[in-house]
């Protein structure tokens, strides 16, 4: 008996292969009909025999390509259409008014890699292979649905061999959409400021470079990085005077994943994720004794390493050095270069190896630190982006949330689906900020998006506070607090409904809090639509404001100040400061756990005097801290407040080694924070904000509260910092009916 049906397919379902792999199915099951992208996802209509059409549905979800998700699967049966006699790839129809999937990112097959190695192969050696398994998507396409001529191949016309590959079904090509080869599509060259464009083989030239130790800028999927030998120390240090980056640490490509066990502690689980498809940067204990820690990450244990993922990248290792630092390629707290003269003019390499294929979209490399209870993402862009969440959860409604000031990323909560955007780093400069305008328009462009509502930090002076108003004026505007919206982002990850109510822990540098405050160091009782704050760290002055931020030394004085104690306990406060300690509007009260281990570090001795990047101190702090240490320092909880000066006492008047000290004040922390939100009675926790990528901190907190049977919510798929604040702001502007705030 002869039956026809049309699948409606949701998911990441474009950008994999997925239609070759309906055509090929379709074929073995003898089965004519057609495959479709549409806007919304995938269309398929099959006609043939029944069983038949029962097993190629049930060979859909059980065959379906490595990448692809099905989120959604519906059919209905229609009339048989007797006139066909094949199974056919449609054209794409136009997008209509739903949303589609786009496919991340994903690193070059074996497949295409055995070929471009093959002599014989006319691709061999090209830097720009790909198939329907792998290659750029979510960086290459302008608008969808997934089609070539929506995408940076667009300027490449296909030459015959390359259209017929295209075209045959039989083949790993058919409708991969970024299909090229040397006659038809990209190519790279290097350029000089010294000798111009360089002749010869860019690629072996490039790799010459770096073996002499200079700085080379390479064009990569997301953006450009800044490559040198990672073993040439004076290299490194060149480097890092460009970036103006005196210790931050540098992330490595390391040729493979022997030289990766040479370099870090890379257990099985590590192994399979530097190996991904999405090729993160992970972040591993380096090895004992690794000489390169000192001028790769000084005073950090971790180091952290990433496999090639392009072709190019595979073609750089055959003739350069095993291990290369691949830091972005940006100019000084700007976003990542994509643009070819742009990297020429500001970079300052010694040489840039670029190509003509456009970036459409910048991403740049994710970062994920692995810990014992699952992998912590710090850095959520390549190969994860765009993120899709199921949204079912809340209420069907279209919302628009722009994150805060730091770590931005931009979320839409529309049609029953959470889509995060790239991370677009700090909104300090205009080129973020432009970044960020950007990237909303894209957003709504893309998603065929049109939000009802808009959600917002409630800090007045960000730049997603004037686009609200001036791009926005007439929607109803959310103002969600940064803190509870680290507890709703955890809360949507896991897809919790809106009617519970969780103790959250949410540690971070700062957000407003609704007394106009700094906040950073709360525990809170809620859910999305509301918040109650149980307890919070004493508050202190944050001495000069921002400046307290960059040096730790300020935060050391205020806490000094606070418990009365003398302020030459460390040596290097300035007494000066004590002036402005006072003055609440160039001295800001604060909350902030992100400060607090600040000062901790300088009280220790062990920070920085300006730090050079975010959490440096904390992150010292972590690495100089003895795990083996059980002891905890006091932290009395009196009427909600956390009394810090019992800590700051301690840390001065122990006489134990800087790694002991360390262990008792994070110890003291978690242990303090545990007992308070026991006190709640709440069955359920979340852990949230930028301190809980210290491993050491949340373990603790995670053993704490699981020893007394409460069930701990930790952010996994998101980071849990800023980059989550979008999610949590839509989350909680869909249950706030009516709000306009
Ligand atoms: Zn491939
Ligand atoms: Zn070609
Ligand atoms: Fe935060």
């Amino acid at each position: 008996m002869k039956q026809r049906l049309r699948f409606s397919i949701r998911g990441v379902v474009q950008g994999i292969g997925f239609r070759p792999f309906v055509y090929r199915v379709a074929l073995e099951e003898t089965l004519t009909g057609f495959v479709r992208n549409d806007a919304d996802g995938v269309t398929v209509e099959v006609e043939g025999e029944k069983d038949r059409l029962a097993r190629f549905a049930a060979r859909l979800a059980s065959e379906l390509p490595t990448g692809g998700r099905i989120e959604d699967l519906s059919s209905e049966t229609l009339s048989i259409r007797a006139d066909e006699t094949a199974f056919t790839i449609c054209e794409s129809l136009s997008a209509d008014h739903t949303l589609p999937t786009l496919s991340p990112d994903r690193y070059v097959c074996a497949d295409c890699l055995r070929e471009m190695r093959d002599p014989g192969d006319r691709r061999y050696r090209y830097p720009f292979i790909n198939c329907t398994h792998c290659g750029p998507r979510y960086t290459i396409v302008h608008a969808l649905p997934y089609d070539r001529q929506r995408t940076a191949m667009r300027s490449f016309p296909l030459c015959p061999a390359c259209a017929a590959e295209y075209r045959n079904p039989a083949d790993r090509r058919f409708h991969a959409e970024p299909v090229a080869c040397p006659l038809c599509g990209p190519a790279v060259r290097l350029v000089s400021p010294a000798n111009g464009l360089e002749s010869g083989d860019p690629v072996a030239a490039a790799a010459r470079y770096l073996c002499e130790g200079r700085v080379v800028a390479v064009k990569g999927i997301g953006g450009f990085h800044l490559a040198v030998n990672a073993a040439d120390c004076e290299a490194v240090e060149r480097l890092r005077e460009l970036k103006r980056r005196p210790r931050k640490p540098f992330a490595l490509m390391v040729r493979d994943l022997d030289v990766a066990k040479r370099i870090a502690a890379v257990d099985d689980e590590s192994a399979a994720l530097l190996s991904a498809p999405v090729a993160p940067i992970v972040l591993l204990p380096a090895a004992t004794g690794l000489p390169m820690m000192e001028w790769i990450a000084p005073g950090l244990r971790d180091i952290g390493l990433m496999l090639p993922y392009s072709p190019l990248h595979h073609l750089l290792f055959d003739d350069g050095p095993e291990v290369l630092v691949m830091t972005s390629g940006n100019a000084p707290s700007e976003p990542i270069s994509t643009e070819n003269e742009d990297a020429l003019s500001r970079l300052g390499a010694d040489a840039t190896l670029l190509h003509n294929r456009d970036i459409v979209v910048a991403a740049d490399d994710s970062v994920i630190r692995v810990a014992p209870r699952g992998s912590v993402m710090i850095r959520r862009a390549r190969g994860y982006v765009p993120a899709v969440l199921d949204g079912r959860f809340l209420p069907d409604c279209s919302v628009l949330g722009l994150g805060a000031l730091l770590k931005v990323t931009v979320t839409a909560l529309h049609g029953g689906r959470i889509i995060v955007g790239r991370h677009l780093g700090d909104l300090d400069n205009e080129r973020a900020e432009d970044a960020f305008f950007d990237e909303v328009e894209r957003t709504l462009d893309f998603l065929r998006f049109t939000p009802t509502r808009i959600a917002l930090d409630l800090h007045p002076d960000l730049a997603s506070a004037d686009l609200a108003t001036e791009r926005f004026g007439g929607l109803p505007i959310v103002r969600v607090q940064h803190h509870h919206a680290h507890l709703a982002a955890v809360l949507a990850e896991h897809g919790v409904p809106p009617d519970e109510c969780v103790v959250g822990i949410v540690l971070d540098g700062f957000g407003l809090g609704t007394d106009g405050a700094l906040w950073g160091g709360e525990v809170l009782c809620g859910g999305y639509t509301d918040f109650e704050r149980v307890a919070h760290l004493r508050y202190i002055p944050q001495p000069g404001g921002d400046r307290a931020a960059a040096e730790p030394l300020r935060m050391a004085l205020s806490l000094l100040a606070d418990a009365g104690l003398p302020l030459d306990a460390v040596p290097g406060t300035d007494p000066r400061l004590l002036e402005i300690l006072g003055i609440v509007s160039v001295s800001p009260f604060t909350s902030s756990a992100g400060r607090l281990f600040d000062g901790a570090a300088a009280l220790i001795g062990i920070a920085p005097r300006v730090q050079d990047y975010e959490g440096e101190a904390a992150a010292c702090l972590e690495a100089t801290a003895d795990p083996s240490v059980e002891d905890a320092y006091p932290l009395p909880l009196e009427s909600g407040v956390f009394d810090t000066r019992a800590v700051t006492s301690a840390i001065v008047s122990d006489p134990a080694s800087a790694p002991v000290r360390a262990a008792r004040f994070i110890n003291g922390l978690a242990d303090g924070l545990v007992r308070a939100a026991l006190q709640t009675g709440m069955p359920r926790a979340v852990l949230g904000g930028g301190c809980m990528v210290n491993r050491l901190l949340t373990d603790r907190l995670m053993r704490g509260l699981s020893r007394e049977g409460v069930s701990v919510l930790f952010p996994g798929r998101l980071p849990p910092g800023d980059g989550a604040i979008s999610v949590g702001q839509v989350a909680v502007a869909a249950c706030r009916t009516g709000a306009t705030l």
